[in-house]
């Protein structure tokens, strides 16, 4: 049975020990969850170490917000898969569209990170989500089976047991402006097929899709309650204690 995945992505907010005082409140207010519901944050890099300190044998599991492809080397202000285990990380968000927009990730690269954090034991959330002007044109649908047909490209039926797949519009992310669950419900749906396609219903039906864009406390239900949604990646709210609170022990 597939898991709910409620999941904070801090981007480049709040510094270590900021990060610290605000994991404490999240360890006191995020306990006893259903069996159906993980939660993870995944704070900035600097502050991986001591957010993993604060939330060892919580409820709360521990993510990062991107990775380098590579073992190890001359990569100038990159971050290895081994770094992020020894610091406890699980889940890596690979691909998020601020990678794919402001960074210039491709789906090539995106794919590489996608292979090479499962071969290291960790699991990627692979993004994927259209641009506004892609939505217009009426080309989401193929946008987004791309992105999961190359973000998975070599990846074996065996691995997709640590996969997530996040769909997070572009033009939903950081604009206050969410898909509805009907929209966002179709793309799910969408998803869910192409990974029938490429692999087998099972995997298809263990593997959770998170929506993420402009999740916020007064709209979590919704979403959730529909038949392909299984979490939530979560930007703003994730920022504020009773927000994320209240998302992660959203009601269906
Ligand atoms: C995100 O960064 O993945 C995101 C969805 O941000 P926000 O919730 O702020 O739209």
């Amino acid at each position: 049975m597939r898991k709910y995945l409620m999941a904070g992505n801090w981007k480049m907010n709040l510094t270590p020990s900021e990060s610290r005082e605000f994991a404490k409140q999240l360890v006191s207010s995020i306990k006893d969850l259903p069996n159906d519901v993980l939660a993870m944050i995944a704070p900035t890099f600097a502050a991986l170490q001591a957010v993993g300190e604060v939330i060892k044998g919580s409820e709360i599991k521990l993510g990062a917000q991107n990775i380098n492809e590579n073992e190890s080397g001359a990569y100038t202000g990159e971050i290895s898969a081994n770094m992020l285990l020894d610091l406890g990380v699980e889940y890596v968000i690979i691909g998020h569209s601020e990678r794919r927009h402001i960074y210039k990730e491709n789906d090539e690269l995106i794919n590489k990170k996608v292979l090479f954090a499962l071969k290291k034991g960790l699991k990627p959330i692979l993004c994927v989500g259209e641009l506004l002007e892609e939505r217009e044109k009426g080309i989401t649908n193929d946008v987004v089976k791309n992105q999961v047909i190359n973000g998975l490209k070599g990846v074996d039926a065996s691995e997709m047991k640590n996969v997530v797949i996040a769909y997070e519009p572009v033009w939903a992310i950081g604009t206050g402006k969410v898909a509805t669950p009907e929209i966002a419900e179709e793309v799910h749906a969408l998803i869910r097929k192409t990974v029938v396609d490429l692999y087998n219903k099972e995997i298809a039906d263990n593997l959770t899709i998170q929506y993420g864009g402009s999740v916020k406390d007064d709209n979590v239900d919704g979403l959730m309650g529909m038949a392909n949604i299984d979490g939530a990646l979560v930007g703003g709210a994730s920022l504020k204690a009773d927000s994320f609170k209240r998302i992660v022990k959203f009601e269906k």
